[in-house]
């Protein structure tokens, strides 16, 4: 099973794992293949487009361009049309990406500063497993860096699970092992549809939460502990159609 050469640990997966373990069951061990989604590709052409507009070499200042006009221009280079089922769709999900995008810039663009560095990839140690994922974008701020995550969702979080904070947690934690960035000062997610930022203070009890929370769902998934968990969000799940679980609740 995968586990033996390539397994490793990611805030994905474990949350993943933890809503689901037949969906991570499905996904990474069976490797069942998933049809491409539409927001999946929105999320990442958003993304492309703000690591490049706030690229230390790439950034509109590099290129001597007008701010809006290259933003624009980033989003009809990165634009990804894999997983819309219409030309309609995806045409009316662009609008919305270039609504987004001019919003984000109208409110961030007064003493706009390039990143430190962008999509950062990163891996650690951690007991006997290896923690892996990517930072969108650290900044310099005084005294230290800030950590910034983009979210592409529709929903703005009310409250954090614990789970939720289990990624600021990895941040944190991989900017010191991985990356040798001693001060991190913040990080935070910034919510693009709706230009809201939401700072998280990670304090040394949620990193050994999260980690013991890390070395836990990591030894589940080698026991081959796998049993469904039929949740909220099961009528949207890819394998529905295959799950006992889903077969059961609908009769
Ligand atoms: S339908 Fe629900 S219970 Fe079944 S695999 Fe998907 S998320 Fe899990």
């Amino acid at each position: 099973m995968e586990q033996d050469k390539e397994f490793h640990l990611s805030f994905s997966r474990i949350a993943i794992y933890n809503e689901c373990p037949l969906r991570y069951k499905y996904i990474y061990v069976d490797k069942l293949p998933t049809e491409a989604r539409s927001y999946f590709s929105f999320g990442n052409s958003i993304h492309k487009v703000l690591e490049k507009f706030y690229h230390p070499e790439e950034n509109f200042k590099r290129k001597d361009k007008p701010p809006l006009e290259y933003l624009m221009e980033l989003l009809e280079k990165h634009w990804i049309s894999e997983g819309y089922k219409t030309e309609n769709q995806e045409k009316k999900a662009k609008e919305e990406a270039k609504k987004i995008l001019l919003r984000y810039y109208r409110e961030n663009i007064f003493g706009f500063k390039p990143a430190y560095i962008v999509e950062r990839s990163f891996s650690f140690e951690l007991d006997k497993f290896k923690v892996i994922g990517r930072i969108d974008r650290i900044d310099k701020v005084d005294g230290g860096y800030k950590i910034i995550d983009y979210k592409t969702s529709r929903l703005l979080p009310k409250f954090f699970r614990e789970i939720d904070l289990l990624q600021p947690v990895i941040y944190k934690v991989a900017a010191e092992k991985a990356l040798s960035l001693e001060n991190t000062k913040e990080i935070s997610m910034i919510y693009v549809r709706f230009n809201e930022e939401i700072k998280f203070n990670i304090e040394k009890r949620f990193i050994e939460k999260g980690l013991e929370k890390i070395i836990g769902t990591g030894n589940k998934i080698l026991d081959e502990q796998f049993d469904p968990l039929p949740n909220g969000r099961c009528s949207t799940c890819e394998f529905r159609n295959i799950c006992p679980a889903f077969k059961e609740k609908s009769k």
